[in-house]
């Protein structure tokens, strides 16, 4: 089973994501990957980071879902794939999610928000992004919610941490 985690910037999905794969029996985290530099603010758990060269070879042998270049960077959804055995966690932004649909990948679409837009901007300021960032991931989240709204995700809203939590094992359970 393909399970798809995915949201506005600074809404919790990494921290989600990272106790999901605690927690569950079987599940595998697929994150994005980027050839930009780990920025020294940032968790680097937020994206696997490659070289140039080892993306390019991914692209190659065909991992991506997408990929796309912004500033001068690559950026890519892998595949969902998972070893034998394991359901695989895709923890993405919300183009990823429509792109898992658009190319028929039967997934469980799950999209987690934030109580409120000011919870997102107290989160990604706590988190230590920086201000021109914040006010990029605060607009993007307006059109992101649009898009998963039109998706059909299943819209799960991270109040308190370990509710969340159980709320995804639930629905996570419930569909395998
Ligand atoms: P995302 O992966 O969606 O960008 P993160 O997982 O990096 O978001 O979380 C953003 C910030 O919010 C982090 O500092 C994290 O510790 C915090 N956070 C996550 N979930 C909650 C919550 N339920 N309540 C308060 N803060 C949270």
């Amino acid at each position: 089973m393909v399970i798809v985690v995915s949201g506005p910037g600074g809404v919790g999905k990494g921290t989600i994501a990272e106790y999901l794969v605690k927690k569950l029996d079987n599940l595998w985290l697929s994150k994005s990957w980027t050839t930009r530099k780990v920025r020294s603010e940032e968790d680097e758990d937020s994206y696997v980071f490659v070289s140039r060269k080892e993306f390019e070879k991914a692209i190659g042998d065909n991992r991506f879902l997408e990929w796309t270049e912004f500033h001068g960077n690559l950026y890519g959804t892998p595949l969902p794939e998972a070893p034998d055995g394991f359901d695989v966690l895709l923890e993405i932004d919300v183009n990823g999610a429509l792109s898992v649909v658009e190319q028929s990948i039967e997934a469980l679409l799950i999209f987690v928000d934030a109580p409120s837009v000011e919870d997102q901007e107290r989160r990604l300021r706590g988190r230590g992004d920086p201000e021109d960032e914040v006010r990029r991931r605060i607009l993007e989240g307006e059109k992101e919610r649009q898009i998963a709204s039109d998706l059909g995700a299943i819209i799960v809203i991270n109040d308190d941490l370990e509710r969340t939590i159980e709320e995804i094992s639930s629905l996570i359970n419930a569909n395998r």
